[in-house]
């Protein structure tokens, strides 16, 4: 990835993790790990430029953790290919989660960062759509009212910098939805 493309997602990164700490702050959240991980969700993600980055954190690591993290990766895209559940959600650890830590913590992607927290997002319209935040701090945010979180401008600024980046790499218009398992089997 060219340098300016790492610093610029570097400097949103940044912004996300300063905000949402900003309004954990505020309500008294700290994510500590809980039973509903959400490290366990499925989450897909969709910008070229955070599958990019996010290997390139994983190919830093050292070989033998790697062929560790592929292996995991590996069970994760063939479980979930066999996953067929209308009543329950597909839950499995993430395969770059080790014993409760992230192994390219600095790498990870902008949902990893943003997920907990009641928040808001607008649509073209002005109209907002209000999310709940977790389950884990359901009682304490309640407790607090809503602390205004609204991921709109983030977004949209991933969206500008993703433009740039598939531009550069000729990747323009091609569409991704992919798990952390998926980037790394794919990918590296
Ligand atoms: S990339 Fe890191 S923070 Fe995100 S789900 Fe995987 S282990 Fe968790």
């Amino acid at each position: 990835m060219k340098i300016k493309f790492r610093k610029q997602i570097t400097q949103l990164y940044r912004k996300m993790d300063d905000t949402w700490k900003n309004v954990a702050d505020q309500y008294g959240f700290v994510c500590n790990g809980c039973e509903d991980n959400c490290c366990q969700t499925l989450f897909f993600h969709h910008t070229h430029i955070e599958r990019d980055y996010l290997v390139e954190g994983f190919n830093a690591l050292e070989k033998s953790v790697k062929l560790e993290v592929l292996h995991k990766a590996e069970a994760y895209c063939d479980k979930l290919l066999l996953f067929s559940s209308p009543d329950k959600p597909f839950r499995m650890m993430c395969p770059l989660n080790l014993e409760g830590r992230c192994l390219i913590y600095d790498h990870r992607p902008m949902i990893c960062r943003l997920h907990g927290l009641p928040h808001e997002l607008s649509d073209t319209n002005g109209d907002r759509e209000h999310q709940p935040g977790c389950r884990a701090g359901h009682a304490r945010f309640n407790t607090k009212g809503y602390i205004p979180f609204n991921r709109t401008k983030i977004y949209t600024q991933m969206a500008s910098l993703e433009a740039a980046y598939t531009r550069t790499i000729r990747r323009q218009g091609q569409r991704i939805k992919l798990t952390i398992a998926q980037m790394l089997t794919q990918d590296t």
